[in-house]
């Protein structure tokens, strides 16, 4: 069971999570797995920024913050402030933090490496509140680490791969013991290390990896991803007021709204399960009755329907390399995705017409004035590109399902209820799995083109009266 930082932002919801791990126990085994408590990553990622300008009063006012935060959550979790032990260790985690952070203003320097160390205050923190709100409760918990639990990575700091051999041998064999002694191991979500033993972090949202990882290595029935979302929906809920809950999805739609999704998963969590077919179950830490999203092998809806979902990424824009020297001129689009590669821009989505006349690449709206200027200067008065445009209004659409596969007239039909609300569709692109449909409009109609492919395809029933 991982727990993400919202289910852990205070210590009532703490000694929630802890119901929710004593309610499952009975005639389970059950290993958790914890976020930082909300926000703090974003907190600390500032912090580390601030810090390297020099030791200013801002740094020292987010750090006494965080310290503070952790040591009331620690007490309050504590039963009525007698857990001498957890208060100690938050103090000595705390001045931990401090020396950190003393160490990266005086140098002026925050490495991918101190920044990996910087952040793994957060789950070490969480990590020992969580067991012991489960102590308090009457379960017998224990608190790792992600080194500590078996998690062994490569030296990307920020990004770390794990080494998945060893990470799965030394997983099983760090907490097998654990296990039949009828403890119930507390795992830092989001933190590994390296061979040398130098702390890692697996990517942002590591923690769904994380939990992935030690499920796979431990033959787990189920993974279960508690979040304050009730599981993967037909749509935004905000957006669409009749959305549903999916009760099942597969892995290959999971992993496509997990891609446009921004609350879903870490896009690499599912990687594990999906090669050892361990299914992963989101569900809701405010309501643990509620079934939640299975997330499985099965192909998610048994009636035959062929969009699932309906996903939007507000926020981005269009830039467009144009020039009919293009045409036939191999390397164009290497040339391309090189130069907004080498300057750190992601591609959101990239297209390119048949005449070749024109590329264009989807990237997050913060990222247009960057990708032109870089483009410009990679790419003009070589001969064959003229042109680089860029259209900052738009956003993407996402249409999902397993079942378009094969399915022929799916996006005739998505695009004439889009047609039908007079949106202009500004450009296109269709994965090779079929399973995703993606399309881009303007910001402002993104909503009402999400609207008229939920109501196209009879979202709103549940499956088997479509
Ligand atoms: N705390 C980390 C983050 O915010 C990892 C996680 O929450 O899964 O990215
Ligand atoms: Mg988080």
């Amino acid at each position: 069971m991982k727990f993400g930082g919202s289910s852990l932002a205070s210590a009532s919801r703490i000694k929630n999570a802890a119901r929710i791990v004593q309610r499952f126990s009975k005639g389970n085994k059950i290993v958790v797995v914890a976020s930082a408590l909300d926000d703090v990553t974003d907190k600390l990622l500032e912090l580390g920024e601030t810090a390297q300008r020099g030791g200013s009063p801002k740094a020292k006012s987010l750090l006494s913050k965080l310290q503070y935060l952790h040591s009331k959550i620690g007490r309050d979790v504590s039963a009525r402030g007698t857990d001498k032990q957890l208060v100690t260790r938050i103090s000595g985690l705390n001045l931990e933090l401090e020396r950190t952070v003393e160490g990266i203003s005086h140098l002026r320097e925050l490495t991918p490496r101190s920044r990996d160390y910087l952040l793994s205050f957060g789950e070490r923190l969480s990590t020992l509140t969580v067991a012991t709100a489960l102590r308090n409760s009457g379960l017998k918990a224990r608190a790792f680490t992600g080194a500590e639990a078996g998690i062994t990575t490569d030296e990307n700091y920020g990004e770390a791969k794990p080494l998945t051999e060893v990470s799965y041998h030394q997983i099983h064999q760090f907490l097998e013991p654990s296990l039949s002694r009828k403890e119930i191991p507390v795992v830092t979500g989001f933190i590994a290390a390296t061979v040398e033993g130098s702390i890692t972090t697996l990517g942002r949202g590591g923690s769904d990896y994380t939990a992935s990882l030690l499920g796979v290595a431990l033959e787990a029935d189920e993974i279960w991803i508690w979040t304050d979302v009730d599981g993967l929906m037909t749509a935004d809920p905000r957006i669409v007021k009749d959305a549903r809950v999916l009760s099942n999805v597969s892995f290959g739609e999971a992993l496509e709204l997990s891609y446009f999704g921004a609350k879903m998963m870490h896009p690499r969590a599912l990687q594990p399960a999906v090669q050892k077919r361990i299914p992963v179950r989101i569900k809701n830490s405010s309501k643990p009755s509620k079934e939640g999203t299975l997330v499985s092998v099965n192909e998610g809806d048994s009636s035959g329907r062929v969009v699932r979902a309906i996903s939007i990424i507000p926020s981005v824009g269009i830039v467009t390399v144009s020039g009919t020297g293009m045409m036939g001129a191999p390397g164009v689009a290497a040339k391309v995705f090189q130069t907004l590669g080498s300057n750190n821009i992601n591609v959101m989505m990239i297209s390119q017409g048949s005449s070749e006349a024109i590329i264009s690449c989807v990237v997050s709206r913060k990222d247009v004035e960057k990708s032109v200027r870089a483009l410009q200067l990679a790419l003009l008065g070589q001969g064959y590109v003229e042109k680089v445009a860029a259209e900052r209004d738009a956003c993407i659409i996402a249409v999902v399902g397993g079942g378009m596969k094969g399915t022929p007239g799916v996006a005739a039909r998505i695009f004439g209820a889009v047609a039908q609300r007079k949106i202009n569709v500004r450009m296109v692109a269709q994965g090779s799995s079929e399973y995703n449909v993606s399309f881009i409009v303007p910001e402002a109609r993104g909503p009402d083109a999400v609207r008229a492919i939920h109501q196209e395809f009879n979202l709103e029933r549940p499956p088997g009266k479509s």
